[in-house]
């Protein structure tokens, strides 16, 4: 019996007491509405309750009034109580009502595998008869790669398709995200088809757990959130369903998506959101033990590190298992290969490596990242570790968005004049040195920084260039966008954009504002503008983008998995003028590296660069406005390097003897464009040069200062 040893019952002043927690932590797997055909079991966690009952509905609409019957649940261990109804209960909707000191308050249950329309109602739902075919042998198509394999594409479920240019037929829906053949005006592939084109590994999805700031029961206006304002943490999002009344749509409509991006070799990540609800009385948890989900003060305040009024208190072993076997099932129900969590700076270390193990016994090949900014929070424990970038140690597998990186690449998401690396920002060369070497300075690994220059929050990155770099020209703004993602898709570490980076994405009002933070912005500023891909500047960025996550996908020196390694193989090269930065890279032996040197300088100078290059014969594959996985020339001597670009070379000892370039993918339109100047330049140049690594630039550049 969950009760104190006088016989009185707990109350909330015992909620992280040890004596509460060895008395009512309930380990059984078993928590929700478990059915079969014969029957369904209810089992729920209500240790401060003095009674309970399911209430059974014929629907999940809040308001109808069709109760169909109440049955009283009986004590069980731990602090649940249980009930049992024969029959088949497939479709039945239902909610618990709980006495607590006197109140009776009726509340989802925090079990939910599905809910009706706005998930106030649960509903009873044979999981297995929501399966697509093919589920059992439906695979994360990435399983057995290391974390730094994977080039990571966040995306919001509505943008992909809610632009009419997207040609898309299920606008904002699950299903939208796995048509395929969808193409804008004039041809150009949209939707799945594009992001399977560009080559990312996984998509992350921002929120699809069912949120509240969405009126699912009026989805024929216009609404739109972001959807970080957990209702059901279990529940598939009921605006994303083709019907949002009846459960067990949204649950199928989800798992086809998530075959289907399967099947299409694209794994799904999902944007995990533990550390808030969107309100703390309603919220099912704390309608049932009231206030223990949330860190409240024994004062009743509410603590706010995560600015939306209450912090989950994952402390709390009841907390800490809810979180363990939400992260769990979506693993194994739903097959979702990576969970990204939300301020996870507010969660304690103990409660991530408690799910990272949970879900690794099963799913070894499932990667974990996060938010780790430290923030202050009102634990309700002492002593407690939290998950934040200092804390890496703490949690290795556990991967955290580098600020570090975005910032010195974009400038401070806080300042939109502040100029980063790429937009002619001073003193910021050792920092990109840092970065690209999975060295931010709170960690060591390359597979614990998720390096990335933009993401939802905060201005686009081409926004973020127009406003800090008003000087330069469109083509030279492009140019720094570009550079941006050279840099984080060539640095060890995990690589990570906002979709719609590589067609240049801006979040504009229509009077023509840059929107900073587009969490309910309409459609119009948030949806992916898919007819920009009609203009050579959009599709020449896209193709940009393609080239360096294939280049990156091809040379396994570039996703080291360890610092041993990238301090054995990677070098700074020194004396590099400012705004300049370059490496040389050993992939000698390295298992499936086809290069035996790599050269990549990163020049974020307005003026050209005149390299002098390493000795001996080079393969040019990243240069101007072009990348990929063709030699698009070979060199030796000296090379221009445009202003604002990357370039990276390549020996290979088995294709030294190659000559020319090879033509399969090299743009006919760009060859035309910039190759004699360059090319021509650097072939004439010879191999005389004696001085390693020298370069001058054509025009003199101030040097940059010590760095010691
Ligand atoms: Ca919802």
């Amino acid at each position: 019996m969950c009760e104190k040893r006088e016989g009185r019952l707990f109350g909330r002043e015992d909620y992280s007491s040890e004596e509460f927690e060895k008395a009512c932590t309930y380990p059984g797997e078993d928590l929700g509405a478990n059915w079969s055909r014969e029957k369904t079991v209810f089992r729920v966690w209500a240790p401060t309750a003095s009674g309970v009952t399911v209430n059974l509905y014929q629907s999940g609409t809040p308001e109808a009034e069709d109760r169909l019957e109440q049955i009283p649940m009986e004590k069980g261990e731990m602090g649940t109580w249980t009930a049992e109804k024969a029959g088949d209960l497939n479709g039945v909707y239902y909610t618990y009502q709980a006495e607590v000191d006197g109140v009776s308050r009726e509340a989802c249950d925090p079990y939910a595998r599905t809910t009706g329309v706005n998930g106030r109602r649960a509903m009873v739902i044979d999981l297995e008869s929501t399966n697509p075919p093919g589920w059992d042998g439906d695979r994360n198509p990435h399983a057995g790669e290391n974390f730094t394999d994977a080039v990571i594409y966040e995306l919001h479920v509505r943008d992909l398709s809610s632009d009419p240019g997207s040609g898309i037929h299920h606008t904002g829906k699950f299903l939208g995200m796995i048509e395929t053949g969808t193409c804008n005006s004039q041809g150009v592939p949209t939707g799945v088809d594009h992001i399977r084109e560009l080559g990312i590994t996984h998509l992350h999805l921002m929120p699809c757990y069912d949120y509240a700031s969405v009126d699912e029961a009026r989805l024929d206006q216009p609404q739109f959130n972001w959807g970080y304002d957990p209702l059901n943490f279990n529940v598939p999002e009921g605006s994303y369903a083709t019907d949002p009344y009846h459960g067990e749509v949204r649950v199928s409509e989800m798992k086809k998506m998530i075959k289907g991006l399967h099947d299409q070799g694209i794994s799904v990540i999902m944007d995990v959101v533990y550390n808030h609800v969107y309100d703390s009385g309603s919220f099912s948890f704390n309608q049932l033990v009231p206030g223990y989900f949330s860190r409240i003060s024994p004062q009743g305040v509410y603590s706010n590190g995560s600015g939306c009024g209450n912090d989950t208190a994952t402390e709390r072993s009841m907390v800490r298992k809810y979180i363990v076997d939400s992260v769990k099932y979506w693993s194994e129900e739903y097959h979702i290969d990576g969970f990204r969590f939300d301020l996870v700076g507010l969660i304690d270390v103990e409660t991530i490596c408690a799910v990272m193990q949970a879900v690794h016994q099963k799913r070894p090949d499932v990667v974990f990242y996060g938010e780790g900014w430290s923030m202050w929070t009102e634990l309700t424990k002492p002593g407690c570790a939290m998950t934040t970038q200092q804390n890496a140690s703490l949690v290795p597998g556990f991967a955290f968005f580098s600020d570090t990186m975005r910032n010195a690449l974009r400038g401070s998401v806080f300042d939109g004049n502040a100029k980063g690396f790429v937009s002619g920002g001073s003193g910021l060369e050792e920092a990109i040195e840092r970065c690209f070497m999975g060295r931010p300075g709170w960690c060591d690994s390359p597979v614990q920084s998720v390096n990335y220059a933009s993401c939802h929050d905060n201005r686009t990155l081409m926004d973020q260039i127009t406003l800090a770099a008003p000087e330069a020209s469109r083509e030279e703004q492009v140019h720094m966008n570009n550079l941006a993602a050279a840099i984080c898709l060539l640095s060890q570490g995990i690589p990570f954009f906002q979709a719609g980076e590589e067609m240049l994405r801006s979040k504009r009002r229509p009077d023509g504002g840059i929107v900073e933070n587009s969490y309910n912005s309409p459609d119009g500023v948030n949806g992916l503008k898919w007819e920009n891909l009609n203009q050579e500047e959009y599709r020449k960025t896209f193709r940009y983008y393609k080239g360096l996550i294939a280049f990156r996908r091809a040379h396994p020196v570039l996703r080291l998995t360890d610092s041993g390694q990238v301090g054995s193989r990677i070098q700074v090269v020194p004396d590099m003028p400012a705004h300049t930065v370059a490496f040389q890279l050993d992939g000698s032996g390295l298992e499936g590296e086809s290069a035996e040197k790599l050269y990549v300088m990163f020049h974020a100078g307005d003026q050209a660069l005149e390299a002098a290059l390493p000795q001996g014969m080079w393969h040019v594959y990243i240069h101007g406005d072009t990348a990929g996985t063709g030699v698009l020339a070979c060199v030796q001597g000296r090379v221009t390097v445009p202003p604002f670009s990357a370039l990276v070379l390549v020996q290979e000892a088995d294709r030294l003897g190659e000559e020319g370039p090879k033509e399969e993918k090299m743009d006919p339109q760009q060859e035309k464009s910039h190759r004699p100047g360059w090319l021509g330049g650097a072939l004439l140049a010879g191999a005389a040069l004696g001085t390693f690594w020298a370069v001058r630039g054509r025009k003199r550049q101030k040097s940059r200062p010590s760095r010691d």
